[in-house]
């Protein structure tokens, strides 16, 4: 057995000793080392094994290729941000002038440039603001405009967002009242004028971005709230910024300011397709307000969120905009060249794919490619480069859509690994 000093002695580790630090990449020596013991590789294979798993970073969240066709999937991190995004945040993570002008010496206003872009994107907004996520804009909405008062809300538009988490509960954690109107499939305008009183303090639309309810419903649109004499606030989830031809009933921010909307609250990592972030745009006193509420200081977001938000708010197309307008004749062909790379059991296949959890419920998007025997859907998830695909009909389907083109490299050389 090598000795543990001797592996680490290795000059192929040296770049890994310095990123990752002395203790963790002796660990990984001590893990090759029980291996050779237990007779799983060859002792003088020790190093070789160490430096095939050394992690590409400090840092235990591992980059993952998501094949499983939901192009906005919260658990691999939602929106892959764009390279220009990317690069932006890379170069933010050093010391920054994001709160200091840099002509006058004095202090300027924390992340202008992500905020004049988000304006520029969304002319219909007198003003704008950024939090830590969606979740953070409606808590800041809720505390600002109706602490101690009442939100009134359609009972259909009560949701859970995932995990447990549940719109109703985090809005009566800020200590506004929730006034529930309508049932479940039906709520009209006149429910909602009836609700509005002196104790009112905003009416919340909620956009249901995963689930549809079809049938005899009828909802209120946010447009129709107006003239009750309290805000408008709506939730629109995505992140739209402006209408997208793909997905007719998405909402977005322009068509509900338009329309009349005070507030519009909506994601940053959804079909905006950048960092995790909340947005808020809307009449300018309202955002002033918010803005200037203490608890805006415990909301707001860091320099690296800034700086991704407003390189892909000025960029070229982001990632998931891309992966949502693709061609199929393209997706086909990806698959058609992925599956024949592979070989066999390889096979190149059309599917289905979906927008996600952030957006568009309901909505199919024709896609293309490549299944393969179920069990390897597990090897993959736990080989060398991750890659998580979907298991359908009994077959592991590694659907195209999902994926950046130019990771197609990594799924055949992850397959490959993979294959017995
Ligand atoms: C996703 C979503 C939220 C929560 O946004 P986060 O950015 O995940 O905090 C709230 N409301 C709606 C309608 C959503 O779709």
């Amino acid at each position: 057995m090598p000795r543990t000093d001797t592996v680490l002695a290795d000059a192929r580790l040296e770049p890994a000793l310095a990123t990752l630090g002395r203790a963790r990449v002796k660990e990984i020596v001590v893990a090759a080392q029980d291996r050779a013991r237990a007779g799983e590789i060859a002792p003088e294979a020790v190093a070789d094994e160490v430096f095939a798993s050394l992690p590409p970073t400090a840092a235990s969240m591992r980059p993952v290729v998501n094949a499983t066709g939901v192009l906005l999937h919260t658990n691999l991190g939602r929106a892959p941000l764009s390279a220009a995004a990317q690069d932006a945040l890379v170069s933010a993570a050093g010391t920054t002038d994001v709160e200091l002008d840099l002509v006058s010496g004095g202090r300027g206003r924390r992340g202008a440039g992500a905020l004049e872009a988000l304006a520029a994107a969304v002319p219909d907004a007198g003003g704008v603001h950024v939090t830590n996520n969606g979740a953070a804009a409606l808590i800041l909405a809720a505390t600002a405009l109706a602490i101690g008062r009442e939100i009134i809300i359609a009972r259909g538009e009560m949701v859970e967002i995932g995990d447990g988490f549940r719109l109703p509960d985090l809005l009566e954690s800020t200590g506004a009242r929730l006034r529930e109107v309508g049932t479940t499939n039906r709520v009209h305008r006149a429910d909602y004028a009836d609700a509005v009183g002196p104790d009112t303090g905003m009416i919340l639309k909620v956009h249901p971005s995963n689930f549809v309810v079809t049938g005899f419903t009828s909802s209120v649109p946010a447009g129709s709230l107006t003239g009750l004499g309290v805000p408008v606030v709506s939730d629109i989830g995505s992140g739209l910024l402006a209408p997208h031809p793909l997905l007719p009933d998405e909402p977005d921010a322009a068509t509900e300011l338009r329309a009349g909307a005070s507030l519009v609250t909506a994601s940053g990592d959804k079909l905006l397709g950048g960092p995790q972030a909340g947005l808020l745009l809307g009449e300018a006193t309202l955002v002033h307000r918010l803005r200037r509420h203490p608890l805006a200081r415990a909301l707001r977001v860091d320099k690296l969120t800034l700086a991704a938000l407003e390189a892909t708010l000025r960029g070229p197309e982001v990632p998931v905009r891309s992966m949502l307008s693709v061609d199929l004749g393209a997706l086909r062909a990806r698959a058609a060249e992925v599956a024949a790379r592979i070989g066999a059991p390889a096979e190149a296949i059309d599917c289905v794919a979906q927008v996600g959890g952030g957006g568009a419920p309901g909505v199919e998007l024709p896609s293309a490619g490549v299944a393969l025997p179920v069990d390897l859907a597990a090897r993959l998830r736990g080989g060398a480069d991750p890659v998580v695909a979907r298991v359908e009909q009994g077959r592991c389907v590694l659907d195209l859509r999902s994926v950046p083109p130019e990771a197609d490299e990594r799924l055949v050389a992850a397959v490959s690994a993979a294959l017995p």
